[in-house]
């Protein structure tokens, strides 16, 4: 999100999303294509073979992953989101090819250069890394750990990198209408903490790449192999030291565990080495007096790192991650070592994806409300938002129903409850108000020099929320982005125009498959609201507690279940002597119980209609009832392969479970599911204990 929210509710995890494809400068550019229309309901993924009450996914998706492959330049390929992102992104593309070649306006020019300076390889090879000399220099005369402060400060101030910490403006969790400074734990490179500290085979081995990689880069850069060898120990010492440090993710997803209001003096007390006064007065925060620093000891930890690493230590960590913020952007030999460790060996990605993409992607994350203009003037038909508004309407009665219902929620609760949704707000397609961008540099000639402006220019819109009233209408995703969020602070609901399109929302498909896709999606983020963190926020967005605590306690048994239910499904299989690895039901505990929220508020929301139409969930479409075509809609918005290294490295990081587990999760927990497949009580999708939360 582009506040400073520190865990949003998204639909999946921002790594799947357009702004993150890996990057590529490969020798033979490929031509971009256009993309293959994306049918909503696809009898030919269907693997008939399966049994529907055995394993879901494989009958909804079976044939469907047994055909598609991951493409080379992809570590996750999903028949929905995927196909949906490529068809955008070259919409995308072909926008701003034009704007590069023949701008008609300002912005056209602005969005234009900025996606020509980016396709400019040959410019970048030549410049070498000379845009990153003053950064390097800066870093090269540090004397002692008192001038790190400034260092981190000065380095900051340019966009070069932001290391250690984040630091920026965003909602206050206990008084919504306040925007406050807050701070928080960063500056590791590698995925998850996780990966410096577990001692097993895989995660020895990869710490063994990991210092091989940050050798090379170190030699790119100009190291003698003994300096590299030397300046590696040093970043693997550091980060080590603050991925110990670090709060794991699962306790980061607990509000309470990450808000702490200190005054400035006290948490500079935290930290007495490091000079933040400095730092604040480098990034030009307005005046404050208190700020939320969520996790208290690791600045406690900082400082101790601070009195004892040298300061030739320090250098080589600031070093490393400066050359590490712009190696997709540096000459194709820091590239390709870049992509090999983060692409091929972390994620097991084959090949690099295509320049185009990756500029397409730099140019929507760093422009986003520029481009998406004329992006939603071509590819969002006013139509949709009104039919959305329909929907969201009917998801909204539908929660509102299941919430009466519930046999174990008291009356006081469940008003409350009802109030929280009332007070929902929704936003649909794109921003009301575009971002001006005035204020944002952008040069056809100087690659380096536009991300550096660009990280200036978000984080001095960002800083300047400080102390103004909380403007409600802003948007944390950009228009194509194929993807949903839900606010627990504005208590809202945000869908942009990028994933109102089919296969999810299909304006020629019957209802029951849209209700399958852009309806579970409405559910899902609706149920976030009501999800184990969500639920501590009421309607207004503030952390505070509106159940009984009988009530809590008895959503907690229900969440619990859940956890335990999901900590058994597995993400990857053991072989070589590497361990089995199965989901964390705790990580992804509030996506869980937004997907089952989703499934069952969105069948509710189904029948209604039909009942308005006159027909019944029984009707027969292409052999399938309409209850079963729900179904399968829903399953195959989750068809996807990946890669195990993928796999891996997302159960230990998304708060999202992978597709075979969002459907047989979701199903196995919905009676329903059961009922329309004929399955008999007791097998596995239809089991005789399940868990349900909403
Ligand atoms: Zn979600």
């Amino acid at each position: 999100m582009h506040r400073f929210s520190l865990v949003p509710s998204l639909l999946l995890a921002a790594g799947t999303a357009l702004a993150q494809v890996p990057a590529a400068q490969p020798i033979k550019e490929s031509k971009p294509t256009p993309p293959i229309a994306i049918k909503s309901f696809d009898l030919s993924a269907i693997d008939k073979t399966a049994d529907p009450c055995t394993d879901f996914y494989q009958y909804a998706c079976g044939n469907w992953v047994k055909e598609n492959p991951i493409p080379a330049d992809q570590v996750r390929w999903a028949r929905s989101f995927s196909l949906l992102q490529e068809r955008n992104r070259y919409l995308l593309w072909q926008e701003l090819d034009a704007a590069a070649a023949n701008p008609k306006n300002p912005l056209e020019k602005k969005y234009g250069d900025y996606f020509a300076a980016c396709m400019n390889t040959p410019l970048v090879e030549q410049k070498g890394v000379t845009p990153l000399q003053p950064s390097l220099q800066r870093i090269t005369i540090l004397k002692d750990s008192h001038g790190l402060a400034p260092l981190v400060g000065a380095l900051a101030a340019e966009g070069s990198v932001a290391p250690l910490f984040r630091f920026g403006v965003g909602q206050d969790d206990k008084d919504s209408s306040k925007e406050i400074a807050q701070i928080s734990q960063a500056g590791l490179s590698l995925p998850d903490r996780d990966y410096y500290l577990v001692d097993n085979k895989r995660f020895q081995e990869i710490r063994k790449q990991y210092v091989e990689h940050l050798t090379k880069m170190f030699i790119l850069a100009g190291d003698t192999a003994e300096q590299a060898a030397n300046e590696a120990a040093s970043v693997v010492k550091i980060e080590t030291a603050l991925a110990k440090a670090s709060m794991p993710r699962t306790e980061m997803r607990v509000p309470e565990n990450v808000y702490h209001i200190y005054s400035v003096a006290d948490f500079q007390k935290l930290a007495p080495d490091f000079d933040f006064a400095t730092y604040f007065k480098d990034v030009k925060v307005g005046h404050f007096e208190t700020l939320n620093v969520a996790t208290p000891n690791f600045f406690k930890a900082l400082n101790e790192l601070i009195a004892s690493e040298p300061v030739d230590a320090w250098k080589s960590y600031l070093r490393w991650h400066t050359i590490h913020t712009s190696a997709n952007n540096l000459p194709k030999a820091f590239f390709d070592e870049n992509f090999a460790f983060f692409g091929a060996t972390l994620s097991g990605q084959k090949e690099p994806a295509p320049r185009w993409k990756q500029c397409t992607a730099m140019t929507d994350g760093a422009l986003g409300e520029a481009v998406g203009q004329d992006w939603v003037k071509n590819h969002f038909p006013p139509a949709a938002k009104d039919s959305m508004d329909k929907l969201v309407a009917a998801l909204e009665k539908s929660l509102g129903d299941d919430i009466k219902t519930l046999p174990w929620m008291s009356d006081a609760t469940k008003q409350a409850a009802e109030e929280k949704l009332a007070m929902i707000r929704n936003k649909i397609g794109y921003p009301e108000k575009w971002r001006d961008y005035k204020a944002l540099k952008v040069s056809r000639d100087d690659l380096i020099g536009n991300m550096r402006r660009t990280a200036v220019f978000a984080r001095n819109w960002n800083l300047g929320h400080l102390g103004k009233p909380v403007n409600e209408k802003e948007w944390g995703m950009t228009p194509p982005t194929v993807n949903a969020y839900y606010n627990s602070s504005l208590n809202d609901i945000n869908f942009p125009a990028g994933i109102l399109q089919p296969p999810f929302f299909d304006f020629k498909i019957d209802p029951a498959v849209n209700f399958g896709g852009i309806g579970v999606v409405i559910g899902h983020e609706m149920t976030h609201g009501f999800d184990d963190a969500g639920s501590k926020y009421d309607g207004k967005g503030n952390l505070r507690e509106w159940q009984t605590a009988e009530d809590r306690k008895a959503f907690t048994e229900r969440t619990d279940c859940e956890a335990d239910e999901y900590s058994g499904f597995e993400a990857a299989p053991a072989h070589d002597g590497i361990a089995g690895q199965n989901l964390n039901g705790k990580l992804t505990l509030g996506e869980n119980t937004a997907d089952n929220g989703g499934l069952r508020i969105a069948y509710m929301a189904l029948l209604d209609t039909l009942a308005a139409e006159g027909k019944t969930i029984n009707d027969k479409i292409d052999g399938y009832t309409e209850a079963q075509r729900y179904f399968i809609g829903f399953a195959q918005v989750w068809c996807q392969n990946q890669t195990e290294q993928t796999s891996r490295q997302l159960a230990l990081t998304d708060p999202h479970s992978p597709g075979r587990w969002r459907t047989n999760g979701s199903v196995q927990n919905f009676d329903e599911f059961g009922k329309a497949f004929n399955c008999k009580k007791g097998q596995p999708m239809y089991p005789v204990k399940s868990c349900r939360v909403w």
